[in-house]
């Protein structure tokens, strides 16, 4: 059986615990790894490995450190098949899938390859007689990434760029189920020039993230996944005085005005309520179909998804993979089972004559959904995309402003007023105006509202500097003899 261990100091450290997770191959369903499942004891050595090679990195110069960040820009390029291919053995997304992450990871590095420019502080020569202030951004010192199934590769990613940019050291926990690219990316960081140490691996679970949480000398906590462990890294975090984000679940909305193009509106729901299975924190769930267009646009959606060719990343002409595991694979059915109970319309069900090994599950549609049922409540995090009537602009926006979450939404129609009124009211982080997935690209930042975010800082891009930076500022003078007197007074800028 392979064995997949932690990444520790620049190499292979086997785990030491006794204990380890199943890695799955989804597409087949059967176990392909074990990965190593790290005690504390093995978390304070990654995190001394990172403390003990902070100095010397903080203290590299901006050049060099940019010069590494090109390096890995390189790397990932030459090796973007390599990593998609582990993406689709562990997570089971399909192969164009897999290459799109990596594409919007890659942007992440091509970002921090400007960190000179983004470290530049502000100077203010003069500001008192013979006086001169300026701000610096100084790392933070030993920062920890936790990272979910989904993006194995595109979210440490999102953390690790501009971490190390800034100068810091890494320990990233990627997710259990698919940590092999983790992996790869500490290989090619050594690559690409970076000390041994700076960039750590630990393989685990909840003994792993509880460790970091409280360990001393971890100062900040990244940390994407689901809301509940979202808010439990938010609170036990920042308990133990760290700087911490937390990005958690969500329930995005896409609103259907009557003016909109419905070929195009149908086309974009398809696409990005199935795409990667659903397995998306940016997947469209919900559509909100404005009542006199309703019939048409459900069906056009119906329509198109025969044509979703659903198989293993292997075969050729796969656009839908499996899911992640068997447990998530029977929570998500249960919701498309439970529906009609709960008094909505199942249009296409998408538990019929699925591959008979691996974890899939075909695309659903679900019609005459509302809120209080559980296929419109809770995150599903699978193929399954519900609508929900409405009357018209209102109606959807107060449905989108009352959910809990508020991670992205889109608005489809014609009307550039209508538009533009949404991105004013719309209460959620990410907005696309007939753009159905509107991730940021990585100059701007990425989060959402509510309940899809605990902390005040996004995630990448410029709030990614902020994050893992801290500010000082100095106030300088030289020695003038002309300036120099005893004054008890409150300094003042004269
Ligand atoms: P998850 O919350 O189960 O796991 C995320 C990480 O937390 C993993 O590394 C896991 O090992 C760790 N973890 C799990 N349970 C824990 C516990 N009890 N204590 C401490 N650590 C724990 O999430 P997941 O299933 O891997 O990912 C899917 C979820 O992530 C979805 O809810 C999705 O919406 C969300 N997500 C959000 C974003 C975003 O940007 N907002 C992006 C991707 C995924």
């Amino acid at each position: 059986m392979n064995r997949i261990s932690h990444w520790v100091d620049g190499k292979v450290l086997e785990g030491t615990s006794g204990r380890s997770g199943v890695v799955f191959d989804p597409a087949t369903g059967q176990q392909q790894a074990a990965v190593d499942l790290a005690s504390a004891a093995e978390v304070d050595h990654a995190v001394a490995v990172a403390a003990k090679a902070f100095p010397e990195w903080r203290a590299t110069n901006l050049s060099r450190r940019a010069e590494v960040m090109f390096h890995m820009r390189e790397l990932v390029d030459a090796n973007r098949k390599e990593i998609a291919t582990l993406l689709t053995k562990e997570h089971g997304k399909v192969l164009g899938d897999a290459l799109g992450e990596v594409a919007r990871g890659l942007e992440n590095i091509e970002f921090a390859c400007g960190i000179p420019n983004l470290l530049k502080g502000g100077y203010s020569e003069q500001a008192s007689t013979g006086i001169d202030v300026y701000s610096i951004k100084q790392p933070l010192g030993v920062v920890a990434g936790i990272t979910p199934f989904n993006f194995p590769a595109m979210v440490p990613m999102w953390m690790f760029a501009n971490a190390l940019a800034c100068g810091n050291t890494f320990v990233l926990k990627p997710s259990e189920k698919d940590p092999s690219a983790s992996m790869f990316i500490g290989e090619l960081l050594k690559q690409a020039g970076l000390p041994d140490g700076c960039f750590n691996v630990i393989n685990g679970d909840k003994v792993a993230v509880d460790r970091l949480l409280e360990h001393p000398d971890v100062q900040a906590i990244s940390f994407v996944g689901s809301t509940p462990i979202a808010r439990y890294i938010y609170e036990t975090g920042t308990k133990n005085g760290k700087r911490v984000q937390a990005l958690g679940g969500a329930k995005n909305h896409m609103l259907v005005l009557a003016d909109a193009d419905l070929d195009m509106a149908a086309d974009a729901a398809v696409s990005a309520a199935y795409g990667s299975a659903g397995e998306r924190c940016m997947a469209i769930s919900v559509v909100l179909a404005s009542d006199t267009i309703a019939d048409d646009l459900v069906a056009k959606i119906k329509d198109r998804i025969p044509a979703i060719k659903v198989g293993p990343a292997s075969e050729n002409g796969s656009e839908m993979g499996p899911l992640i595991t068997g447990e998530h694979r029977d929570k998500v059915k249960g919701y498309v089972a439970g529906a009609e109970g709960e008094g909505a319309t199942l249009v296409v069900d998408g538990r019929d004559d699925v591959p008979a090994d691996g974890f899939f599950l075909k695309p659903s549609l679900i019609d005459n959904v509302a809120p209080g049922m559980r296929c419109y409540d809770d995150e599903i995090f699978g193929p399954v995309l519900t609508v929900t009537r409405v009357k018209g602009y209102d109606d959807g926006l107060a449905l989108i402003n009352s959910n809990q979450y508020g991670n992205g939404t889109a608005i489809f129609t014609r009307d550039g007023g209508a538009a533009r009124q949404f991105e004013f009211d719309v209460q959620v982080g990410m907005v696309g105006v007939n753009v159905p997935v509107p991730v940021p690209v990585s100059y701007y930042s990425f989060g959402g509202w509510k309940s899809s975010l605990f902390g005040d800082t996004h995630m990448y891009g410029p709030e990614g500097v902020n994050f893992y930076t801290r500010t000082k500022v100095v106030t300088k003078r030289w020695p003038d003899p002309r300036t120099s007197k005893v004054d008890l007074g409150f300094p003042q800028n004269r």
